[in-house]
């Protein structure tokens, strides 16, 4: 076993699964890169394709904000932690309302260091309420694991939007900006002292940017003052398995600035 294989074993990112049909696994740095840029770096988790219907659909929704989004802001801003799960609760500021089944505020220690941002919750996020319930939440609670986290405790998990788009499509650029004075409140209330996005919508979204995955890993960012760390999003790493080597590169640097 050589030292990096005995690396993720002790992570539990090991074994490293490959595809039967790949002539020859993706090894090598460059070819990892292209192998990434290939595919779509979100892709739909592994979960059940179906589209749920809403229980709620008759809730009417907007096309556009009731307020500007400085003006939401600045009104969430008063908010407390309970006053904001409601105001998600009963959010119908954008379509996505409508075809999900509830929201996913997000979930954890609300004073804690480690903030994970994810996209957006899948179906069975959407089915429980909770976000990263489903694979991709097993994957990510081995990330936590890796680094001495758990779920709840010195980590909170939340998401750029709070209702799951349909068909686990990416949400769209009105879908985010809507969204995000909830999570903008969430940090303010939590107050991490480190934000790791999770994948390229995450990331995009938090750093105002419209970068790829690649050019944002590996470096430290800022969020209005909190360092922010990028890495693959856990849905990615369940379908690009080879990627979790570079993932735990990701959270070496997360803690070394936590330290
Ligand atoms: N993917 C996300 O981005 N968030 C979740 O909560 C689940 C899957």
């Amino acid at each position: 076993m050589d030292r990096n294989e005995a690396m993720l074993r002790e992570l539990h990112l090991h074994p490293q699964w490959k595809r039967r049909n790949l002539s020859k696994p993706v090894v090598d740095e460059q070819a990892a890169i292209r192998h990434a840029q290939s595919v779509k770096l979100l892709v739909a988790p592994p979960v059940s394709p179906v589209h749920t219907p809403s229980v709620q659909q008759e809730v009417e929704v907007r096309d556009t904000p009731a307020l500007p989004t400085e003006g939401r802001i600045s009104e969430l801003a008063k908010l407390n932690w309970s006053e904001l799960k409601q105001q998600v609760r009963d959010c119908s500021e954008c379509k996505l309302r409508a075809d999900c089944t509830r929201t996913v505020f997000g979930k954890g220690d609300e004073k804690a260091d480690w903030l994970f941002v994810g996209e957006g919750p899948g179906a069975d996020e959407d089915a429980l309420g909770e976000p990263f319930v489903g694979q991709a939440g097993k994957l990510l609670d081995n990330m936590l694991m890796a680094i001495k986290l758990k779920r709840g405790q010195n980590a909170y998990i939340a998401n750029i939007v709070k209702c799951r788009p349909p068909n686990n499509r990416n949400p769209n650029l009105s879908e985010i900006a809507t969204c995000m004075p909830y999570l903008k409140r969430q940090i303010q209330l939590i107050q991490p002292k480190l934000i790791i996005a999770l994948g390229k919508v995450a990331s995009n979204a938090l750093l105002e940017k419209n970068a790829t995955l690649l050019s944002l890993r590996g470096k430290l960012h800022d969020y209005n003052g909190i360092p922010l760390i990028v890495t693959y999003h856990p849905t990615y790493l369940l379908r690009s398995p080879s990627e979790k080597a570079k993932t735990w590169q990701d959270l070496c640097l997360a803690v070394q600035q936590f330290d």
